[in-house]
């Protein structure tokens, strides 16, 4: 039979690693609310559908105008990849290209009877721009990140003609030659792809992400996972020149004001508990994220820098694998002061009164949430977005410090707890840590301007 093509079908992509599908499906559920007589599907790995779903309290919320629909990873059948390079299946789901998204969104299609009308991907999965070509319906794109790091891509060619090979510990190597707004970056800050080592071979993500400068301008409207009052407004007003919408949609991951904590019994480590127990300010919050394995020395140093500051109360999230790498007997000397966890709620951690500083990757949810909560940060960059939002952390906001000399050792993380809680300079930046929550609760209201830009979106869609 024909298909309707007065009802609104939007097809939505996710790239299925790291933190990257939950801030598009926390779009789409905004969208879903707004948009009612919208139907979408939402493409994506069965093992991420698994983890953004289980969350029973989260998925309740999600209104019956999304379906699910499961698309290929890319991984040849039998294919055993436990000795390859963890990025190697971000490659292959890249590689599958628009055959694979197409399979499976014609399924969809033919299920719920309705022709796509619109695209909405994260930025990543390119392969999703030619389906929308193809169907010739509007492209619209996420970028997960922060926007400094998405500026940075519309700038690789410019940036790789002035600095042939990345030198990590080139001190100079200032961005400031591309325009203002890049004046407190350096080359060390770029994302791997922007400046390649040398005669490295370079990966299909790799590819995929120097090619956003001449693939998001397509896009009918860019979307960023980020508030618009926290960006220096040379470097918006920059982006914007450079697409045909850009539209900031403020932290998908967070809805803030933040719900109640759960009941206790959904605080299954007892995180909160633990927090209940500690006097404002007064303990170090530590998680580096879902996706960074640090290296066993920085392990042992962060364990023994802890148990060093005898009076100073902590919560750290470390996996479990990792845990192998404490020194002997930390866990047992440490009992009374600190609480060692494979998982926090992160956010309602944050949020409470008893967290003086948070030790971070700088991954772009976890600074989102601490700068929600006006949480001052020590930050450990590993690799990708993580160094540029750090640059953020320390040079724009000011509201954190980098570990000195790059990694964790002993001595360097003591030097910087002791700054942040304690001394005159760490004062000032834990008030400027407050000034930004205010900025933030500011761009989250009604009067924010995500609130005023959000209705475009819809309409978009509609
Ligand atoms: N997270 C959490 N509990 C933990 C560790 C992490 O809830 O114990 C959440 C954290 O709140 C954040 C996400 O996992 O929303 C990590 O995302 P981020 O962008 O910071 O880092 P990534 O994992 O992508 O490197």
């Amino acid at each position: 039979g024909g298909l309707s093509d007065r009802k609104r079908h939007v097809a939505v992509f996710a790239f299925p690693y790291g933190t990257h599908a939950a801030p598009l499906l926390n779009l789409v559920v905004k969208l879903a609310r707004d948009a009612l007589h919208v139907t979408f599907s939402f493409f994506t790995t069965q093992q991420s559908s698994h983890s953004l779903l289980s969350s029973i309290s989260f998925s309740k919320t999600i209104p019956q105008n999304i379906k699910f629909f499961a698309v290929s990873d890319g991984i040849p059948g039998g294919l055993d990849l436990t000795h390859h390079h963890p990025s190697r299946q971000l490659d292959l789901f890249l590689e599958a290209g628009p055959q694979n998204l197409k399979k499976s969104l014609d399924m969809a299609v033919s299920e719920i009877n309705m022709r796509v009308t619109c695209v909405i991907s994260d930025a990543f999965v390119t392969s999703s721009l030619v389906l929308a070509q193809e169907y010739g319906v509007p492209w619209i794109a996420l970028w997960t990140s922060y926007t400094c790091s998405l500026s940075a891509h519309f700038y690789t060619e410019l940036i790789r003609e002035k600095y042939r090979v990345r030198d990590d510990d080139e001190e100079d190597g200032s961005l400031a030659f591309i325009n203002p707004s890049f004046s407190k970056f350096k080359t060390q800050d770029l994302p791997e792809s922007i400046i390649l080592k040398d005669e490295e071979e370079e990966s299909t993500f790799s590819k995929t992400l120097a090619s956003m400068g001449r693939v998001l301008p397509e896009a009918e409207c860019v979307v960023v996972n980020f508030y618009e009052e926290l960006d220096p407004p040379q470097m918006v007003q920059d982006l914007r020149s450079k697409m045909k919408s850009l539209i900031y949609a403020g932290f998908l991951n967070l809805s803030l004001p933040l719900p109640p904590p759960p009941p206790a019994d959904t605080d299954q480590t007892g995180s909160l508990r633990w927090l209940d127990e500690h006097s404002a300010k007064s303990l170090i919050y530590i998680s580096l994220g879902t996706v960074v394995s640090p290296p066993p020395h920085e392990i042992a140093a962060i364990a023994e820098a802890l148990e060093a500051l005898e009076d100073v109360p902590f919560l750290w999230s470390l996996k479990e694998h990792s845990k192998a790498f404490l020194p002997k007997g930390f866990l047992e000397r440490t009992s009374t002061k600190g609480k060692v966890v494979p998982w926090a709620p992160q956010t309602l951690v944050l949020a409470h009164e008893s967290v003086g500083v948070f030790v971070t990757h700088g991954g772009c949810n976890s600074v989102s949430e601490s700068l929600s909560s006006g949480v001052p940060m020590i930050c450990r960059p590993y690799f990708g977005d993580q160094l540029m939002a750090v640059r953020m952390v320390e040079d724009v906001w000011e509201v954190g410090v980098k570990i000195e000399g790059g990694s964790f050792t002993k001595n360097a993380l003591i030097r910087s707890l002791k700054f942040v809680l304690k001394e005159e300079e760490g004062r000032v930046m834990r008030q400027k840590a407050e000034k930004l929550k205010n900025t933030v609760i500011e761009a989250v209201g009604q009067n924010g301007k995500t609130a005023k830009e959000f209705p475009t979106l819809v309409k978009i869609i509609s």
